[in-house]
């Protein structure tokens, strides 16, 4: 429901914004701005970071979230070790730059992560068109919502008269042209040329594949908010040829229309024949206190962080991307880098298909209902 200059908060702390900024809070904070619709807030430095370069073949987004750390690291502006801790992300304000045509759900799941880089807020700079497109969609999205029931109807009716308004003169904020940052951390996406996972059992730990390739794995999870409705079709094409797997496979899209979605276009046949187990959308695994994985397992997963026991009592839990983690499922062990790239070979030239993200006005079951709702409030 978020426009490109909405400031919010939220009592999680991936309660991060696409677009705009959020500064998650305690819950006596975030009551506070409910109930005031202001919070105090010290307004903290930023860390700019800047992707130059061209992406490489095989990698992801995933891993350009882990490029993110892994730059700081070798910078030294962050280190793994706990003691002493140095991180230049922590308190202050990430900004992120050098990916303006990501699509908006793309640029959640870099601000999605700031979270575990302990950073106070986020910001990504993206270009109109991907704005204007997410907006639109969201639009329709929240009519369908009114018309299947939706509370409060009144409130969805306010957000879509405002999101109107600004696709009438869609304006972006942008940073001025001498903003002065704590530290510019620059990543050549050029020299970005194998998949970086985060070890066990912490997120800043990362390492290039190669380093880690042939660790036995037991359980892979693909779900959790850092996950898009991409990554589902993405995994389903490693998954195509496979009828039985050597590890267990939890597959959790994060939301119904997600799961709706990949049913329809024939993905859950994929996954169920290649014997992952589908579990109701949501956190699942990553929430820690619902569904866990066997004790002492080894782990890929999707998720946001791999605290020690979060996802299972011993777990031992690398986070990489979906397709890293569906070749892994695949082979019970982290592929080598050129197993990972034979592995992922069929989604190359299909990925204007594969990451398609759900564009709500452009999908006749839901724009046909969107249609019909008139919206009073001006
Ligand atoms: S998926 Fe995980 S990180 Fe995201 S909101 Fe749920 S529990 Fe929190």
């Amino acid at each position: 429901m978020i426009l490109p200059d909405t400031v919010g908060t939220g009592g999680d702390s991936h309660t991060r914004f696409p677009m705009g900024i959020s500064f998650p809070a305690g819950s006596g904070l975030v009551a506070f701005g409910a109930a005031l619709g202001v919070m105090p807030l010290d307004m903290p430095e930023s860390v700019l970071v800047r992707f130059k370069g061209k992406m490489q073949p095989g990698i992801t987004l995933r891993d350009l979230v882990n490029a993110i750390p892994y730059a700081a690291i070798q910078k030294g502006l962050m280190t793994v070790e706990k003691k002493g801790k140095k991180n230049v992300f922590n308190g202050r304000v990430l900004e992120i730059e050098g990916l303006p045509d990501l699509k908006v759900e793309q640029a959640f799941e870099l601000s999605d992560a700031s979270a575990e880089r302990s950073a106070n807020g986020c910001t990504v700079h993206l270009n109109k068109e991907p704005i204007i497109e997410y907006i639109n969609s969201n639009i329709t999205l929240l009519k369908w919502m009114i018309s299947n029931g939706y509370e409060d109807a009144r409130t969805i009716e306010r957000r879509i008269t405002a999101m109107e308004k600004w696709l009438e003169n869609p304006e972006l904020l942008a940073p001025d042209a001498d903003a002065e940052y704590a530290e510019i951390i620059e990543i050549d996406l050029n020299e970005v040329k194998e998949p970086l996972l985060a070890c066990p059992n912490d997120p800043d730990d990362i390492k290039p594949l190669s380093e880690v390739a042939g660790d036995k794995i037991d359980e892979v999870f693909i779900g959790s908010c850092m996950t898009n409705i991409g990554h589902y079709r993405a995994a389903g094409k490693v998954l195509e040829k496979t009828t039985s797997l050597p590890t267990r496979m939890w597959i959790v899209p994060p939301t119904k229309m997600d799961e709706r979605e990949l049913m329809q276009e024939g993905y859950y046949n994929i996954f169920g024949r290649a014997g992952a187990r589908t579990e109701v959308p949501g956190c699942s695994l990553c929430m820690g206190n619902q569904a866990r994985v066997a004790d002492n397992a080894t782990v890929v997963s999707t998720s946001t962080r791999n605290f020690p026991n979060r996802l299972g009592n011993g777990a031992n839990v690398y986070l990489a991307s979906a397709e890293l983690s569906a070749v892994a499922a695949t082979l019970g062990r982290l592929p080598t880098v050129e197993e990972y790239l034979e592995g992922v070979k069929e989604i190359e030239p299909l990925a204007s298909d594969i990451y398609r993200y759900l564009n709500f006005h452009l999908l006749p079951e839901y724009k046909e209902v969107a249609d019909e709702v008139k919206v009073s409030i001006s």
